[in-house]
Parts: C-alpha cells; structure tokens; sequence
C-alpha cells in the first residue's frame, strides 16, 4: 500500500509509480477517500528492490506492506501446523526444559557427566553443553573438539537429546556427523547470513533442531524471523526462537531482558520460543524470575545454564549456572504457571 506524502498522486507521479511496480509484474489500484487518496499494489509485493524504489521517491510518506516477508515462518504460512518434537516433549504442548553446562570442560568430563544425569533428573528433556565457544577475549577457552564426545557420551548414558552451538562450517559438519540432536546459532551469529545458510542446507532432510538465538542487536521482530526464514528457506522448518537478552544491559543485568518478545513473537510467526534467562539477566540467583517471567509470557520453554558445582565450572558457569536444585524448583513453578496458562487461554 503506497501512501503519497500530499492528498493524491499528480499524474506524471502516478505514472512513474505505475511504471516501476508493473516492472516487478505488479498494478496500482487507486482507493479514493474523501481527504486522501491511497494506492494497492496488486501482485506479489514482496520484492525488497520494488519496495525500495518506492520509498526512495520524494513525494511518497511510506509504505505499508500487506504481505508478510516471511513466506514460511509467517504465522499464516501453510507450517503454522507443523509441530516440533524432542526429548518426548512435542514444542505447544508441555514445557520444554533444555539445561545444561554453558561450557564443557574437557579436562573434567566428571561435572558434565554428573551434571547431566542431575538435570534429567530434575525434569529437563534437552541437555546442553558448549563444545565450541565464542568468547569476546581471544585468550579466554575457546572450546575444544573433544568436548563433542564428552556431549555425546553424555546423551548415550542418559538418554537426552543435545544441544550445542556451531559457529563455522567445520563446526557444523563435525557436530551433525556426531549426530548432535540441535544445533545452536549463538547470539553473535543469528546475523550471520552465510552460517544461516549453511546451517539450513546442513539441516535440510534430517530431523536435526536449530535453536536461533536474538542477536544482541536485533531490534526488530523482522530481523529475527527473517534469520529463521533463511534456515526455513532450505527445507527443515525445525527452528525455535531464542530470546536471550539484548543490548543495552540493564544496569546489574547482562543484558536487556527480552522475555515480553514472546506475546510478539507470537503474533507473527509461528514458530516455538524457548527463552534463555541465563544470559538474559547473567547470575544465578536472578535466573529463577526471569524463567518464571518468560512463561508467565507464553514461551514454549526455557533453555537454562546449569551445572552441579558452578564454581568448578568454565565460561559462564560459575557466575550464571543455577544448581540442579535450585532448576528442579524453576521446573516445578515453571509447570505450574504454564499449566495456569493453558488452562485458561489454551497457550496462545
Ligand atoms: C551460550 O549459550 O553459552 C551462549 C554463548 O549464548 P549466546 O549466544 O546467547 O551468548
Ligand atoms: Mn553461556
């Protein structure tokens, strides 16, 4: 929908208008109000260089598109019945719980393993662990590829699916040839639109998960679903949102909690979030409220750091991790606020 910047379109505008949509195999149909005329463009007005044509003519206030961008993660696209399913947990219809270390230590595989077995038994369907790691300072851990059969082994002995972030393609490659059961896209490359593409050829015809991450810089809902467009875009629509904290922190924060996206998120797409606190709010003993906020919202799930001695941890895990206690308890009022939730609303 073009909206003119003066009452009605002159007639050599109207015609230069004319000319570029029908460029793009589009018409122009004139809806006349009693103070000002607007214009419908009729065909498919999806074409991003159309659209900016458009909005680059001095005489034009904006333009508002009718037809979502995203062909299929919209919430109205043919997938908005597909359902995702892992850990026994189909993503809807109970909570789902991913935990987990934030990083692997593979000097001390022990804590993982430990970690692991306390995290199922404290009610997660999903186990995490960070095999590769990006770190801001270069001469921190940066992860190590024997962590990849330290996850493995850990799945083997407790059954759980696993989770870990993949930053490259020779990451990617080794983690889906290991048979990780979802890959993460981290924070800093949920923007990165040429690991998007990789992951998504990568993924395409297996049942592999991608947990899409906010980047700290995504300000808009467009940004965020259009990343997920592009890993659809190959043929696994097997993707769930991650909303982890933005930029600026909260002073005392990490980082901008974000959990209010989900009613959002919600709105405009249908694919399941599964909201990270842990790196939202960045210490242990805010990490419950900020879960327990996120599904007072609506998420689908919570992706948590957990490990069964924080401070023997690496990366994050000795300031973030919440105990195994401390996560069964989140569980616990976690499922009864997602229960309150559909109960009354049908969660959606
Ligand atoms: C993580 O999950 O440990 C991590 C680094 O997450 P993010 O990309 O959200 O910072
Ligand atoms: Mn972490």
């Amino acid at each position: 929908m073009i909206l003119p910047k003066a009452a009605k379109l002159t007639p050599d505008q109207l015609q230069e208008v004319t000319a570029i949509v029908t460029e793009f195999g589009c018409r122009i149909h004139p809806i006349v109000g009693a103070l000002r005329t607007i214009y419908a463009i009729l065909g498919d007005e999806r074409d991003e260089l159309m659209i900016n044509r458009l909005e680059g003519l001095p005489y034009i206030e904006r333009i508002d598109r009718i037809q979502s961008p995203f062909k299929l993660m919209d919430s109205r696209s043919d997938l908005a019945t597909h359902r995702i399913r892992i850990g026994g947990v189909t993503l809807g219809e109970e909570l789902l719980v991913i935990a987990g270390h934030c990083t692997i230590d593979p000097k001390h595989p022990e804590y993982f393993y430990e970690t692991a077995h306390a995290v199922k038994e404290a009610g997660a369907r999903v186990l995490r662990g960070g095999v590769w790691k990006p770190r801001t300072n270069p001469y921190a851990f940066q992860g190590d590829d024997k962590s990849l059969d330290i996850l493995m082994e850990a799945s083997r002995r407790t059954g759980l699916p696993v989770d870990t972030e993949v930053m490259d393609e020779c990451q990617l490659k080794l983690a889906i040839d290991a048979g990780v059961h979802m890959l993460q896209v981290g924070a800093r490359n949920a923007l990165n639109y040429s690991l998007l593409r990789q992951i998504g050829a990568a993924v395409a015809g297996r049942a592999t998960i991608v947990l899409l991450k906010r980047s700290l810089h995504m300000g808009t809902l467009n940004e965020f679903i259009s990343a997920a467009e592009y890993i659809a875009n190959f043929g696994n629509p097997n993707i769930i949102l991650c909303p982890r904290g933005t930029a600026p922190a909260l002073d005392g924060y990490r980082n901008h909690p974000d959990e209010s996206i989900v009613p959002l998120l919600r709105e405009h797409t249908w694919a399941p979030v599964v909201v990270d606190p842990s790196h939202a709010v960045g210490k242990a003993s805010y990490v419950p409220a900020a879960a327990l906020a996120a599904i007072a919202y609506g998420a689908d799930g919570l992706c948590l750091e957990a490990h069964v001695q924080p401070s023997k941890g690496i990366g994050d895990d000795p300031k973030q991790a919440v105990t195994p206690d401390v996560l069964a308890a989140i569980i616990h009022r976690a499922r009864a606020i997602w229960d309150l939730n559909h109960a009354e609303t049908g969660g959606r």
